[in-house]
């Protein structure tokens, strides 16, 4: 995978991996799943996708690991393809401000939920395209495959049973919305889509690459484009305000970053024109985002200069 094109950043990605060695304190793996729980916080990996393909990194960066709701980029960016504008008369693009599996703000909004980066939101979209695909967590793992060029990356069945069989809270914010009637499909195979959406395992750098059609302005690995210009910027804009859920205003002001987390440890992150980043450590602060993720992912704006501002 790696090319001998440009490796510009590798340095820098060398100089944060010596810093997180030596930075103690990387908070704890998630543990409403057992699976998750068993996760060594001090693992790391951070990988750089350029926009020709080129992927390198440093530590664990080839190591899989659980996406969870870094998916939840993937699948608005497929159904927003698919029926464009019509989504946000279901989901919201405004910071919750609240914890991402929280319920308080649906019933104040008629089951539309804030944004489609909290579960709430990621449930109305899988719904969706669902309705329009029949299979949406195949639909997710086939894009995938193909934008990170890895046939092997797979739904990881033990996570998304165990899922499942924790998935009470999950199973409230579907019924609660389809009282709405913003849920199409029937809860348990709504559930059964996201729980296999959240599972699937892919390492940093299949997530950078995955991520590369959000820097190429919606065009996806083999030329074809995805979403508009103008779709591929929205999506990139619900990400810096709502990526990281309530700490999306602190991620914005040290990252300064379009960047999505999930509560397996990882987050991804675009700079728009110019590559993505995806880094890797299951320990986290109690908003549920990787302690040294961020942190890797601040050094490396800080050391490089880019940011979108
Ligand atoms: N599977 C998790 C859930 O639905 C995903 C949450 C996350 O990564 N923030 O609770």
């Amino acid at each position: 995978m790696t090319t001998t094109s440009s490796l510009a950043f590798l340095p820098v990605l060398e100089r944060i991996a010596e810093e997180m060695e030596r930075t103690p304190g990387r908070g704890r793996p998630a543990d409403y799943i057992p699976a998750l729980a068993a996760r060594d916080p001090r693992s790391f990996g951070m990988a750089v996708a350029e926009l020709d393909g080129t992927v390198y990194g440093v530590g664990e960066w080839r190591q899989p690991f659980s996406a969870q709701s870094i998916t939840k980029v993937f699948t608005l960016a497929l159904d927003l393809a698919r029926e464009g504008d019509e989504l946000w008369e279901h989901v919201g693009r405004e910071p919750s401000g609240n914890p991402f599996n929280s319920l308080v703000q649906l019933e104040y909004e008629n089951g539309i939920p804030r944004n489609p980066f909290i579960n709430a939101g990621a449930l109305v979209v899988t719904d969706r395209l669902q309705t329009r695909t029949g299979d949406a967590a195949g639909e997710l793992l086939a894009f995938l495959r193909a934008e990170s060029g890895n046939p092997a990356l797979d739904f990881d069945k033990e996570i998304a049973a165990s899922e499942t069989a924790n998935g009470d809270r999950n199973a409230a914010l579907a019924h609660f919305m389809a009282s709405y009637r913003n849920i199409d499909n029937d809860v348990p195979v709504l559930l059964d889509q996201y729980f296999r959406q959240c599972s699937v395992a892919a390492s940093c750098g299949d997530l950078a690459l995955a991520t590369t059609f959000l820097a190429r302005h919606g065009i996806r690995s083999d030329g074809t484009r995805l979403l508009t210009r103008s779709q591929a910027k929205q999506v990139n804009a619900v990400m810096l305000t709502c990526g990281t859920y309530d700490a999306a205003g602190d991620f914005a002001y040290r990252v300064g970053l379009p960047g999505k987390s999930g509560v397996g440890g990882g987050i991804i992150a675009v700079v728009p024109g110019r590559c993505t980043l995806c880094v890797w450590s299951p320990g986290l602060d109690e908003r549920g985002n990787s302690v040294a993720g961020v942190a890797a992912l601040d050094r490396f704006t800080t050391l490089t200069g880019l940011s979108v501002f």
